[in-house]
């Protein structure tokens, strides 16, 4: 918790620090140089390196404090009334201090199928990180069999999740007197026209596809900040507006994005451009995360569940990298110590029971993969 990795900063100390001890127990041990100045991803094996294992995988990175109200500093670890206090204690690095505590038993145990340690950067702002691992265990001759991503859950196996995705739409039309309104392209009144489109196409999609595992049972698309012109006497040349899709497993982002692009394309832009040639629509992506589709993991889920002390799958609406991971062929399911509730705030904490849990149940897997019975991911 003392790494100061909000994702704005270098993440590579920690990567570092962690691949010594990592080594330190036997682990092969490769660290990547991620696509910004100081990111790194790692990737290490305890046991044969020949076969596929099992991989736990957690987010080195964390969200920023600034703003936020701590009663005590958010990177001194703090212990108080069985919690422990600080920046990513829940999110996610609870995780990966035990896993990291429990790497010299995983290397005791003699496993038989490998075990897999990853850590990524910038999951917290685009997923960079995961994508770029991900691409190279793609092309790797051995990849991952299955993957626990342990984001918190409270330990409980999640087998679903929505996917995430941003977009920055630029508007650009032309400015006139707005007395000349007709010759001129105003691009917050077409900006407009297409938030109206998203809302109608929200309805659309409240009556199309349901899963009922979610909160909000649908594929979710929604304008989160609008902001264009410089006064209201000139039509506005530009217009810009963030756009957001949350797509139900089984649904891509694009697609939706499709929907709103040729809108544009097939009734805004001519109107536009039959008065201003270089009036314009851009749609520029921040993120694209996949949704976490559990027809993918079933028999991960069915193997892991039993171990972990929950009866039941769970289904979350924030987005993970587990969709990237299932989108290369390996298993993914999340499920790890504390709760999502008090990640992002002031005063995140994670309980100590919950890190004792997590440690047992990987005490547990420990003992599986030594007998080499899982993964059980196909
Ligand atoms: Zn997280």
């Amino acid at each position: 918790m003392a790494f100061d990795t909000v994702s704005a900063n270098p993440n590579a100390t920690l990567i570092h620090w962690s691949a010594e001890r990592l080594r330190e127990c036997g682990a092969r041990v490769d660290v990547q140089v991620g696509d910004e100045p100081g990111k790194a991803n790692l990737f290490a094996t305890i046991g044969p390196v020949d076969r596929p294992g099992l991989m736990l995988s957690g987010h080195s990175d964390v969200v920023p404090v600034a703003g936020q109200a701590w009663s005590s500093d958010p990177f001194v670890l703090t212990e108080r009334d069985g919690r422990l206090y600080a920046r990513g204690a829940a999110d996610m690095k609870g995780f990966i201090a035990c896993v990291l505590e429990a790497a010299p038993r995983f290397a005791r145990a003699g496993l038989r199928t490998p075990l897999h340690v990853a850590l990524s950067y910038n999951e917290e702002t685009n997923m960079h990180g995961m994508r770029q691992l991900a691409a190279q265990l793609a092309a790797a001759p051995v990849r991952p069999a299955a993957c626990i991503i342990g984001e918190p859950t409270s330990m409980q196996v999640v087998v679903a999740n929505k996917g995430a995705a941003g977009y920055r739409v630029k508007v650009r039309g032309h400015s006139v007197h707005s007395s000349l309104r007709d010759q001129g392209v105003s691009a917050v009144e077409y900006a407009a026209e297409i938030v109206v489109f998203v809302n109608a196409l929200q309805k659309r999609l409240n009556a199309a596809a349901r899963h009922d595992g979610f909160e909000f049972p649908h594929t979710s698309v929604h304008v989160g900040r609008i902001e264009g012109g410089t006064a209201h006497n000139i039509t506005a040349k530009d217009c810009e507006f963030l756009l957001e899709i949350r797509a139900l497993p089984g649904t891509r982002s694009s697609d939706v994005l499709g929907e709103i692009r040729g809108y544009c394309d097939s009734v805004l832009l001519p109107a536009m451009r039959a008065i201003s040639a270089d009036a314009a629509i851009e749609f520029e992506e921040i993120f694209d995360t996949p949704a976490l589709d559990e027809r993918g993991n079933v028999y991960l889920a069915q193997a892991i569940m039993p171990l972990c002390g929950h009866a039941s799958a769970g289904r979350v609406s924030f987005g993970t990298e587990a969709g990237i991971l299932q989108d290369i062929g390996v298993p993914t399911i999340v499920c790890g110590p504390g709760q999502i509730r008090v990640a992002h705030q002031p005063d995140e904490y994670v309980e100590i029971a919950q890190l004792e849990a997590c440690s047992r149940f990987l005490d547990v897997l420990a003992g599986r993969l030594a007998k080499g019975e899982l993964p059980l991911g196909h």
